[in-house]
């Protein structure tokens, strides 16, 4: 649809040194020789005009196109909202492929494995990462009608998607991700959950174990449990739940992979049952989704609406700001699906019945930093609550008021919220939170929900660039207590944490803690914070200490389960050889 044309006093965006780096290598549209032709004004409005060109459809819009087109622009060139990285990359071109998230089934015969690897590589080019579920694949060994021959099984196949990835660069820039899941009720669930174990196999997944109830039921009662052949139905075999769980946790501690996803807990979610079950995420883990389903996401950055305590009160988040980012943000959403071009008709008509959107945050540990609230506190979960809240309060209502504009979702009536008679709504789901990797980057502040790695740092980017980053909240504490000297700085960018400097005051090195500084249990609290009120998932690593104990981990599986999250990741520190953040002390 055509944009409107850039206005002529728009304002030049601030972009950061290290947003700088990524912009031009990543995000500026390029020539065939590689030179951008694009600057980052011209970025921006890009984007900005192309899905405010959107509302032109909709005859009952509140805007205009020119003053949505300004408003988008003014929302993310303010970085207090970013869509994903595709939207950034390829709204307003002939591509046009704008969500970061798909799931594709992967069917049990050899012309559905290769559709799939085929459907993955066209995703992966245009900068979308694909999840899939191994589960349907018939087990190792098992018979092949056709030939009489014997099947390969799962993991084999998976190594073919891997390969497949690898040699397809997205955009031409970054690498495809993947997730790959298999039910631990299938048979070959033990070579899957080994299958990590020798260090830069599998590369380009991330791994999770599909567990259910029933398993969760029989690690508790130390009962065996049984395997189900999916070609046939048929128990194939029986494995002691208590054992497998073990084996899980071991490899786990080892090299952080797999993950776990509570499939049943994703399913009671599903907002549109009647079409079917969620089988797998996407490659991070937050966004469950249908096959043939994708979803594009955005962030909200909260380290932007923090307000100042004034005449004596209280810091406090500025509320009456935050609704407004969250409409204006839900509107940007909803439109990008129309914007976007899928590459599949399969994946356009499930993603225009449901009309899924992901919005969710980021720059929460700045948030908190300036509240003076540390992470690893009540404090700071009930704040998490409150705010995730009120963001899916208001994102609802937000796709109300474009369902009155627009008309609900296609499926709406066969939906949850059909069936409740709730809505009706514009979207299905409204909130996911990302991980926000290179978001945070652009945005200059915190990634998602994650506390900060370090409070000064060297980012390993692509091709062995190397960003230095302090945190400014951090600076600023350090010069109102007048602590702030060029040696300390050196000193904690050596260190990462604060943690055993005993000489700093004591509320500084309470408030600025690290990854490392907080207690896993603390990680898990604030995951299960945000997912109680988030309707897809919650991206979030529980980060451990390298000398955390596998029954470290296995408490922190077992009360993610408990606590009602949808998955839960852990990473030991040290437990890979190369890590994507590193402190200098890692170096
Ligand atoms: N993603 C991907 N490849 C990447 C990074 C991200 O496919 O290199 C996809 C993946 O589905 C991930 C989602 O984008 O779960 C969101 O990741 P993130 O928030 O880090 O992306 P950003 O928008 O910050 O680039």
């Amino acid at each position: 649809m055509a944009a409107t044309p850039m206005p002529k006093r728009l304002p030049e965006p601030i972009i950061n040194e290290n947003a700088k780096i990524v912009l031009q290598r990543r995000y500026l549209r390029k020539d065939t020789e590689g030179t951008p032709f694009e600057n980052y004004r011209e970025l921006f409005w890009r984007v900005a005009s192309s899905i405010a060109a959107e509302e032109k459809k909709y005859a009952d819009s509140v805007y205009t196109v020119s003053k949505l087109a300004r408003e988008f622009y003014d929302l993310m060139t303010s970085y207090r909202f970013l869509p994903n990285s595709p939207t950034l990359m390829n709204a307003g071109t002939d591509l046009g492929q704008l969500a970061a998230c798909f799931v594709l089934p992967v069917e049990d015969s050899i012309e559905g494995i290769f559709d799939s690897v085929k459907h993955a590589a066209m995703i992966h080019k245009s900068g979308g990462g694909t999840g899939f579920s191994f589960s349907r694949l018939r087990p190792k060994d098992s018979v092949v009608g056709s030939t009489g021959g014997v099947a390969s099984g799962p993991l084999s196949f998976l190594r073919i998607f891997n390969c497949a990835t690898e040699q397809i660069k997205q955009g031409g820039t970054r690498r495809g991700a993947n997730m790959g899941i298999l039910r631990v009720d299938h048979p070959d669930i033990m070579e899957f959950i080994k299958a990590k174990e020798r260090d830069g196999e599998l590369n380009n997944f991330n791994l999770s174990v599909g567990l259910t109830e029933a398993f969760m039921r029989a690690v508790e009662k130390g009962e065996d449990y049984e395997l189900v052949d999916p070609k046939t139905g048929l128990v194939s075999g029986t494995l002691n739940a208590g054992e497998v769980f073990g084996i899980l946790v071991q490899k786990a501690w080892e090299s952080g992979d797999p993950g776990m996803v509570f499939l049943d807990r994703v399913n009671r979610d599903n907002p549109t049952p009647a079409q079917g079950d969620m089988e797998s995420t996407n490659p991070c883990g937050e966004q469950p989704l249908l096959p043939y389903e994708a979803c594009n996401l955005g962030s909200i950055n909260l380290g932007l609406v923090y307000a100042a305590g004034q005449n004596g009160h209280d810091s406090e988040i500025d509320w009456d700001e935050l609704k407004r980012i969250v409409h204006l943000a839900v509107r940007f959403l909803d439109n990008v699906i129309d914007a976007s071009n899928y590459p599949l008709p399969q994946i356009t008509e499930t993603v225009e019945r449901n009309r899924k959107i992901g919005l969710g945050v980021m720059g929460w540990a700045d948030l908190l930093f300036q509240l003076g609230i540390p992470y690893n506190s009540q404090k700071a979960v009930d704040l998490a609550e409150r705010v995730m809240k009120f963001i899916r309060d208001e994102s609802r209502a937000a796709s109300k008021q474009l369902a009155k504009e627009r008309g609900p979702f296609p499926a709406y009536a066969d939906s949850v919220f059909g069936k409740a008679d709730l809505g009706p709504y514009r979207n299905a789901t409204t909130t996911t939170i990302a991980p926000t990797g290179t978001l945070s980057i652009i945005g200059g502040c915190s990634s998602g929900v994650e506390p900060l790695f370090a409070l000064s740092f060297v980012r390993n980017v692509m091709d062995g660039d190397r960003l230095v980053e302090t945190n400014p909240h951090f600076e600023t504490a350090l010069k109102n207590a007048n602590a702030h000297s060029a040696s300390l700085m050196e000193e904690v960018a050596k260190k990462g944490s604060i943690a055993s400097m005993e000489f700093l005051p004591e509320d500084v090195r309470r408030v600025f803690v690290t990854a490392m500084d907080i207690e896993p249990m603390w990680h898990l609290k604030m995951q299960a914070a945000f997912q109680k009120y988030t309707d897809n998932a919650v991206s979030k690593t529980v980060n451990l200490p390298n000398e955390a104990t596998q029954e470290h981990i296995r408490e922190i599986y077992w009360k993610a389960y408990e606590y009602g999250c949808k998955g839960v990741t852990v990473y030991r520190d040290g437990c890979k050889s190369s890590q994507v953040l590193c402190t200098g002390d890692s170096e």
